[in-house]
């Protein structure tokens, strides 16, 4: 009997389990499966990005739903279009070998008329960003007045866009009876408030420490002139040839100019922010997961909560405006295990930032110097 066995899962689910290639639970799935499957509980689950949250809540959540049923019975919020397609996805794999479920993603930038369509024809998990999803309650376009589930994943993250005033009324018009399970990297006060005024004694699981980084990732920075900051990125991907990371910038105007002079001395690169249409997103975004693309270029609202496998380095070309942020992008290398790289490039006047981003992910930066060539350092 393996651990996936031993947390109670049923045979269907143990079987795409298999096909995954997940040989045991993470610390995450081991603490919550289990409790979600025995019990009509609300939960707030605390872990870092890529400890698996996706199947600590998709698992029993499928276990518990029922096929023979057409209703919707669940409804997973997130923040993005990209993470509710990804969840989505991930959905399906794990209910492959159960029939009658259908998952549908709802997300705004797409038409609303063909996903109000695709939830009429029987959809019982509902994948949703909370702006659309208020929208689609709003016109009375779905019906979540019979729901047990409602899940609220990256909770942390759909806060810092905004997103609560939305979240809160989708809760407080679904049943009072449901279940809600919070899924969070961190728990900032908002999150809190939450939890505490629309949830029922929620049992907390927390793994890690509270608000803490992923061990496995390093942080380095490395001080530039601001004249010199396309440079460096220049260098540190000419060091690195099997390189492949996200490279975080600002604004969108930012994103894609970076994006166009690599594209133009020959890398490798993309460009990923809320500019483009849906169609560009999805099609940067295979190109990215197939590996045609090696630096994808984005902004923070672009890239959260993405996981793609082994990126190897996290590229901070410009720091975000607000620190907190620089968890969740450095949360995207260094996932299931992997270690990766979280890299700051930085100018004179932005160095004291350096500490205070110390203080909120509780390691050490390592101070480089940028490889070969020209001396750009100061
Ligand atoms: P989080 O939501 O916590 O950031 P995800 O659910 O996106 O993390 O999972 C991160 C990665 O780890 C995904 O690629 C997922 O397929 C993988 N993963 C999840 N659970 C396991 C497991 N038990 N064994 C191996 N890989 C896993
Ligand atoms: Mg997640």
């Amino acid at each position: 009997m393996n651990k996936f066995e031993q947390l109670g899962l049923n045979e269907s689910l143990l079987k795409a389990i298999n096909d995954l290639g997940f040989e045991n639970p993470s610390e995450v799935q081991e603490k919550a499966i289990p409790l979600l499957l025995e019990k009509d509980t609300d939960i707030v689950a605390l872990a870092q990005t890529g400890t698996g949250k996706t199947a600590a809540f998709g698992f029993p959540l499928i276990q518990k739903i029922d096929p023979e049923n057409r209703n919707t019975q669940a409804l997973i919020l997130s923040p993005t279009r990209e993470l509710c397609l990804q969840i989505t996805n991930e959905i399906k794999l794990y209910s492959k070998y159960i029939k009658g479920i259908n998952t549908v993603a709802v997300y705004g930038g797409a038409s609303i008329t063909e996903q109000a369509r695709d939830i009429k024809r029987g959809a019982q998990i509902i994948v949703a960003t909370p702006g659309r999803m208020q929208d689609m309650i709003n016109r009375g376009l779905v019906d979540v007045s019979k729901i047990d589930f409602c899940i609220l994943d990256e909770a942390d993250e759909m806060l810092n866009m905004g997103f609560y005033d939305d979240i809160v009324n989708i809760l407080s018009t679904s049943p009072d009876d449901k279940s809600t399970w919070l899924f969070s990297a961190t728990m900032p006060q908002e999150v809190a408030r939450i939890a505490k005024e629309f949830m029922r004694k929620p049992l907390e699981i927390t793994v890690g420490h509270k608000n803490s980084g992923s061990s496995t990732v390093s942080h380095e920075f490395y001080l530039v002139n601001a004249r010199d900051r396309y440079e460096a990125l220049k260098r540190l991907a000419d060091a690195n040839p099997d390189i492949f990371s996200v490279v975080f910038c600002r604004t969108k105007r930012d994103t894609q100019a970076v994006a166009e002079k690599l594209i133009e001395d020959g890398y490798n690169a993309a460009a990923l922010h809320g500019d483009l249409s849906q169609a560009q997103r999805d099609s940067v975004m295979k190109s990215f997961r197939n590996r045609q693309i090696q630096m994808l270029v984005a902004t923070d609202v672009a890239a959260r909560g993405i996981d793609v496998d082994s990126i190897t380095h996290v590229v901070n070309y410009q720091l975000p405006d607000e620190i907190e942020t620089y968890n969740h992008r450095s949360g995207r290398t260094g996932r299931a295990g992997k270690l990766g790289t979280s890299i700051v490039i930085i100018t004179k006047s932005e160095l004291r930032k350096i500490s205070a981003i110390e203080r909120i992910i509780q390691q050490k930066f390592q101070e480089k110097t940028i490889p070969s060539g020209i001396e750009i350092c100061e």
